[in-house]
This record gives C-alpha cells, sequence and structure tokens, in this order.
C-alpha cells in the first residue's frame, strides 16, 4: 500500500467520516495544496506537498480537510455567501425606490445605487471572509485532534502549514493575506500556542 494510504486508513480510524484520499499533480493550478471535495467525500493532496511532508505532517493536513468534510463547512459558507448577495441586491433596489422618489436625475441615480451595491457586497464578502476564517481554524483545531488521535505529531501541524504557506519571500504572499485563508503567521501562531 502507498504512504498515502497508509496514513488515509489510521487517519481514517480517527474520524467520523468515511473520505477517500486521492493524489493529484496539481490543485487549481497549485502544486502544493490540499483540498475537501465534498462531492464524493474526497480529500485530494497533491504530489509536491506528499514528498515535502513528513507523515505527522501529511496526517494533519489530511485531517484538517477531513475537518471541514465532517462540518459541511463548504455547505455553510455557500449558504453566507447567498445571503450576503441577497441582502446586496435588496440594498440596491431600497436605495434605487428612495432616489426615484427624491426625484434625482438618472445619473445620480446609477451611482448612488452602485455605491450602495459596491459598499454592501463589500461588507457581504467580509461576512463571508471572516465566516471561512472561523472554519479555517475548526478545521486546524478539528484536524489536530484527528491527527493525534491517530497517533500522529500534533505538533507538525505548525510545520505543515509553514512549508505550505512558504517563507516571506513568497510572492504569493499578499495575495494569501487577502484570500480567504487566514495568514500562515496567524495560524502558526493559533497552533504552536495551543500545543505548548
Ligand atoms: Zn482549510
Amino acid at each position: 500500500m502507498s504512504r498515502l494510504g497508509r496514513i488515509a486508513n489510521r487517519l481514517r480510524r480517527a474520524s467520523n467520516e468515511s473520505f477517500w484520499v486521492e493524489q493529484t499533480d496539481q490543485i487549481e493550478g497549485d502544486p502544493m495544496q490540499a483540498a475537501a471535495f465534498p462531492d464524493g467525500n474526497k480529500v485530494k493532496v497533491t504530489t509536491g506537498l506528499v514528498n515535502r511532508l513528513t507523515d505527522d505532517e501529511l496526517a494533519y493536513v489530511i485531517g484538517h480537510e477531513i475537518a471541514h468534510l465532517e462540518g459541511g463547512h463548504a455547505a455553510r459558507l455557500e449558504r453566507t455567501h447567498d445571503a450576503g448577495l441577497s441582502i446586496a441586491k435588496a440594498s440596491v433596489r431600497a436605495v434605487d425606490r428612495a432616489l426615484e422618489r427624491s426625484g434625482v436625475g438618472m445619473g445620480g441615480r446609477i451611482v448612488g445605487a452602485l455605491t450602495s451595491a459596491v459598499i454592501t457586497g463589500a461588507a457581504a464578502g467580509l461576512g463571508s471572509l471572516k465566516q471561512s476564517r472561523d472554519l479555517e481554524r475548526e478545521a486546524d483545531d478539528r484536524g489536530q485532534e484527528i491527527s493525534s488521535s491517530a497517533g500522529y505529531d500534533p505538533e507538525a501541524a505548525a510545520s505543515a502549514i509553514a512549508k505550505i504557506d512558504g517563507g516571506l519571500n513568497d510572492p504569493g504572499l499578499i495575495q494569501k493575506l487577502t484570500s480567504t485563508h487566514p495568514s500562515s503567521c496567524e495560524r502558526y501562531l493559533n497552533l504552536s500556542g495551543k500545543s505548548h
């Protein structure tokens, strides 16, 4: 059996979820990535990650993805996102009606509606950004629990994240800081603080 298959088997006994682990070249163009796919209950891990991480680190990363599946995180995030979008739409309509009543000309109306849509849209986006960070933390905690109850070293969580997110020289860092995942520093502190 492959190394990945052996780790998956140990983790399977420590989790409530029946899941499949698949190795792949890249996930959305990223050769150093792991992700959970609720469709088919799959965890995908790239070959680059399998080659660079120790067994303990790999167990934590897969545990983190299993936690996303266990918690139904993808569906929860989608619901928040949809709610955010309908709030944005409702507010554009409200502004539109108010401006119509007050007799502002066409140009003013469009600018007013657009500004409001942009602001509300950004607020809705921030709402799901915050929720996705909360879910990441939840997956970090539960992932660590799953991997350590399968007998892997819980301290490997911090080094796994450091390897995945890379150092400060990583050109993608700015992008990572503004993306939905919490920054590596934040997660690193969160996890290393817990394990000491
Ligand atoms: Zn995650």
